[in-house]
This record gives structure tokens, C-alpha cells and sequence, in this order.
């Protein structure tokens, strides 16, 4: 088996023996199957932890990704395998469920499927290293309420939420700013959460971004952004107090469709439609002013000379605006969509205390603000940054963020990083596994030293020793009976991750626990392989 690159740099997986056979049977085909899957574990282990490696991704028509994202780098690889891909949808499960923890649940996975190939060499049937995984799966995660930790937040003290999304933020490019994104992911969540029904709906928060400016630039805003100007540039750059109708329906005269015929043959009658036309937009204008907007966001264009019409009239308006910012205008002004003109009255106008353009650089990229909104539940994440990858790293890193801060809203739960709490596991698990007299119990060891796998990976890629710092940080947690003891990534001086301020989710670690085991129950228990032999 080995690892090749194609020509456009993305890596896939040769299986040389599957090239020959169509079939693959028994041993033959578990240890094929676990191969393919180790090697997408060996892809992400690397980038696992605050000093992994980031991966640079190219796609066909030359777009570059760079990420640290397991669940990005796995979508972004083409991978052919049908195996590896069940790690890649592994991978999202996870992203989908809790939104961090994508590289590590992989890394797991791979750990578990490289001690099954251990436990099947020695004659072990692979139902039984299933069940006997299953049930270490269920003692590590039992495990894993007892050494969390529940902590409360109000919105008076949110350190707690901001200092978690720290962790999740520091394995990132964006660890620079860490601090300050997530702070702005917190308050973002806070705004839009529902304390009451512990319930958080992150179609609320906007991610909008902007190549420009620095990543300290990088923004909350309480209110929408929308990346369009007013429609023509002597329209006010600034209202305030706006009512806004939101028009879903064409804010324009009605055009003459080709399957009608018109005849106009005379130079009045061509004036006569040309005055009704202009009397229907002016209608229309008409309409609009009597409800009392003072703005119209539109989700159709209208032509240059309705655009100079409405500018004569004093109605700013904003064309070409997609559906779902219309949605989230509404939600944030408390406005109503209206998708049939008539039917536009003074309570469906949407309020905002302040709307206004903002321009940026020398380029005349002009964006939209509306904020001060009747109803605030709607915000926006304005991000800076040098380049469009780095936006878009950016983006990704935050929504793992949001998705954190969600986490802890729902279950304010957490565990201590740094494999801390794997390592943790792994002692119960090992302790476990004498009080299964059958054959089970290989299985259950062999588990516990899965999991270790997480702490020596992020030894590795910080540089340390793995094996010697493992077994000191192991035999610690052991002397001092503390489960907080974890790998010191960041060279700070003290193991303890309850120190050092270094937390996960308890739910998003269970997950990943859950997530892996049961991928690698339904890989051992594949024993037959048909594919086509050729393609
Ligand atoms: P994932 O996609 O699985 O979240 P990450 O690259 O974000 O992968 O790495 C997460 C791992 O890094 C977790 O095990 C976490 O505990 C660990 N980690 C994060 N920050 C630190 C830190 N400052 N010190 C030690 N370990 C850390
Ligand atoms: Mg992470």
C-alpha cells in the first residue's frame, strides 16, 4: 500500500493488491480494509494539536485550501477507497454532531484499527476484538463524566466558554488572535442563544468576510451585513431610523414578454407605453412611500432608469440582495418578506436604528450595515485578512468555535485537553479490563493503548520525545491520582491542564470515543471484499 500525489498534488491511496484481485476474503480482507483506513489516519495525525501541521490542498481548477481542519482536509482529498472514505464521512459525522474534534476522532479510529490488526495476527476473531472494543468504548466513556468538570457562566462572566473556544481556536492558523475571535465567537453565540431551552441556532450568526485589513480587524457586529452598496451612488449613505420593506417580488414595470405581441408603429404610441410604464414604477414608488419605508431591499434588480427614478423619489433602494441574508434581514429587523407587492403594508416594514455603507481600501468595495435592529437575535461576523485563504480559514476556525460555545450552552460540561483526559481513560480502561475473564479482555488492553495514541501524537508533532513523555506524564497521573495531567504542547512548564486552561467538551469527546469505536466494529466486521478488478 502506498501514498501517491496525481498531478494535481492530491495525495491518494494505492492498494497494490486490490489492482490484481476482485475478491478479497477473511484475513485478507480486514487487513486490506484496515490498511486503507490507517492510511487516512496517518494523513491527519500530523496535523493533530496546537503545533500540528497544516496541509495545503489543491484543487483541480487550481483553487489552493489551506487548513488544519480534519474534516476540510478529508473533504478536500479525493479519495477513492471505499474504506478510507467511511473514514471520511467519519470525520464528518463528527463535524456534523459537534463540530470540533475532527482530526482527533480519526487519529482514534486509526489507533483502534492498528491494534485490531495486532489482535487478529494473534488468531483473535475479529467479532470478539468488536464486542471486547464496545465494551471499553462504554467504560471510557463512563469514565469520562467522572473526571468532568461542570462550571457555570452567566452572561456576566463568560471566561469559561471563551477560554474553551481558546483551546479549540489554538490548533489553528488563527492562534494568533485567539483570544480576540474567541471572545467574538462566545458573544456572537450568547446573542442568538435561547438560555431558557439551552438551545443555540447558528443559522443566526452571519460569517461574512473580506480580503483587506488585518485579522484584528476582525468584528462583531449586532445586526446584518450584507455585502452590496445602495443601488445608486448619490442615494443617502446613511439612514437612520429606516423602516425597510424586504421584497421578494420584482420591484420594477412589468417587461413586455416576447410570446405577446405589441405592435407600436407610431411614435405615441411608443410614448404612451413608455409614460404607463413609468406611471406603474412610480406607482410602485408611490406605494412604497406611503407604507412609510424609507428603504427597500430587493431580492431582483430593476433597470438603470427605474434606478434613476427611485433616486429622484429620495427611496434608496438595494438590488440583488440572495435569499438567505433576505431571511436573516427579516429575522433581525422584524420585518415580514413580502413576495407579492400588493400585499405590502405598514407592519410587514422591518425597523433598524441605523443603516449605512462602509467602504473599504481604494478598491470602492462598499458593504452594507444594518444594525440596531428591532430584534437583535441575528448577528454578523465581519472578518479581515490578508488573503481569501486566510478568510477562509478563518471562517472554518471559527465555526468550530461557535459550534463549542454551542456545545457548552447545551451541557456545561468539560474535560481537560492535551490527552489528558485520554490518557485518563486509558489507565481506567487498562484497570477494566482484568475483570473480563474471556478473550475479550485483549481486546479491552489493546484499547486502552488506542487511546493513548492521542497524547503521543500530539508529543510527536510538538516535537517532544512521544514514548518518554507519555509514560512521565502516564506514571504522574498515576502518583499524584490526577486525571488533569495532559502532554505540555506549548512548552509552558506545567502538565496540568487544568493550569494551563486547556479544555474540550465532554460531549465532544464522548463523540469522538463513540464515533471511532463504532466505525471500527463495522470495518473488523467485513471479512468479504467483491469490487470490480478493473476500472
Ligand atoms: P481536532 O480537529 O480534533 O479538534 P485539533 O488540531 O484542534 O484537532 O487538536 C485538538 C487536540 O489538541 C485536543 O486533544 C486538545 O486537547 C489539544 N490541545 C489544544 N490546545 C492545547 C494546548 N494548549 N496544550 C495541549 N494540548 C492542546
Ligand atoms: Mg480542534
Amino acid at each position: 500500500m502506498a501514498l501517491a500525489f496525481d498531478e494535481y498534488g492530491r495525495p491518494f491511496i494505492i492498494l497494490k493488491e486490490q489492482e490484481q484481485k476482485s475478491r478479497l476474503r477473511g484475513l485478507d480482507a480486514q487487513k486490506a480494509n484496515i490498511s486503507a483506513g490507517r492510511a487516512v489516519a496517518r494523513i491527519l495525525r500530523t496535523s493533530l494539536g496546537p503545533k500540528g501541521m497544516d496541509k495545503m490542498l489543491q484543487s483541480p481548477d487550481g483553487d489552493v485550501v489551506i487548513t488544519n481542519d480534519g474534516a476540510t482536509i478529508l473533504e478536500q482529498m479525493d479519495v477513492d477507497n471505499q474504506i478510507a472514505k467511511l473514514m471520511v464521512e467519519l470525520s464528518r459525522s463528527q463535524d456534523y454532531e459537534i463540530g470540533d474534534g475532527t482530526t482527533g476522532v480519526v487519529v482514534m479510529a486509526g489507533a483502534l484499527l492498528e491494534q485490531a490488526e495486532k489482535l487478529l495476527e494473534r488468531g483473535i476473531h475479529p467479532i470478539r476484538v468488536a464486542e471486547g472494543y464496545e465494551v471499553a468504548s462504554r467504560i471510557a466513556v463512563d469514565h469520562l463524566e467522572r473526571i468532568a468538570h461542570k462550571f457555570d457562566f452567566s452572561e456576566a462572566n463568560i471566561e469559561p466558554l471563551v477560554q474553551t473556544c481558546m483551546t479549540t481556536l489554538s490548533s489553528k492558523i488563527v492562534n494568533r488572535c485567539k483570544r480576540a475571535l474567541a471572545e467574538i465567537a462566545v458573544k456572537a453565540v450568547l446573542a442568538v442563544a435561547d438560555l431558557e431551552r439551552k438551545d443555540v441556532n447558528l443559522d443566526l450568526i452571519k460569517v461574512e468576510g473580506k480580503v483587506g485589513g488585518k485579522l484584528e480587524d476582525t468584528e462583531l457586529i449586532y445586526g446584518i451585513v450584507v455585502d452590496k452598496d445602495m443601488s445608486h451612488p448619490q442615494m443617502p449613505k446613511r439612514i437612520e431610523d429606516a423602516k425597510i420593506a424586504i421584497l421578494t417580488c420584482p420591484f420594477e414595470p412589468p417587461k413586455p414578454k416576447t410570446k405577446h405581441k405589441v405592435d407600436i408603429d407610431t411614435v405615441e404610441k411608443f410614448q404612451t407605453l413608455r409614460e404607463q410604464e413609468q406611471k406603474y414604477f412610480d406607482d410602485m414608488v408611490q406605494k412604497c412611500k406611503d407604507v412609510g419605508a424609507t428603504l427597500v431591499i430587493c431580492q431582483w434588480g430593476f433597470d438603470d432608469e427605474a434606478n434613476h427614478l427611485l433616486m429622484h423619489r429620495n427611496l434608496p433602494a438595494v438590488r440583488w440582495v440572495g435569499g438567505v441574508e433576505l431571511e436573516l434581514i427579516a429575522i433581525a429587523t422584524g420585518g415580514r418578506i413580502v413576495p407579492r407587492f400588493q400585499e405590502l403594508t405598514p407592519e410587514k416594514l422591518g425597523r433598524a436604528g441605523l443603516v449605512r455603507e462602509k467602504s473599504f481600501g481604494t478598491t470602492k468595495d462598499r458593504m452594507l450595515y444594518i444594525e440596531q435592529c428591532a430584534n437583535s437575535k441575528a448577528v454578523t461576523i465581519f472578518i479581515r485578512g490578508g488573503n481569501k485563504m486566510m478568510i477562509e480559514e478563518t471562517k472554518r476556525s471559527l465555526h468550530d468555535a461557535l459550534c463549542v460555545a454551542r456545545n457548552l450552552i447545551r451541557n456545561n460540561s468539560i474535560v481537560y485537553g492535551g490527552g489528558s483526559a485520554e490518557i485518563s481513560c486509558s489507565i481506567a480502561v487498562e484497570a477494566a479490563a482484568d475483570r473480563y475473564p474471556g478473550v475479550e479482555q485483549y481486546a479491552i488492553r489493546s484499547f486502552a493503548d488506542a487511546l493513548d495514541s492521542i497524547p503521543l501524537a500530539l508529543a510527536e508533532n510538538s516535537g517532544l520525545q512521544p514514548i518518554d513523555t507519555l509514560t512521565a506524564v502516564k506514571s504522574q497521573q498515576v502518583k499524584e491520582n490526577n486525571p488533569y495531567c495532559g502532554i505540555d504542547c506549548n512548552d509552558v512548564g506545567t502538565t496540568d491542564m487544568q493550569e494551563q486552561n486547556v479544555f474540550e467538551t465532554l460531549i465532544g469527546k464522548q463523540q469522538q470515543i463513540l464515533l471511532a469505536t463504532q466505525v471500527v466494529k463495522m470495518i473488523l466486521k467485513i471479512d468479504d471484499v467483491i469490487a470490480p478488478s478493473e476500472y
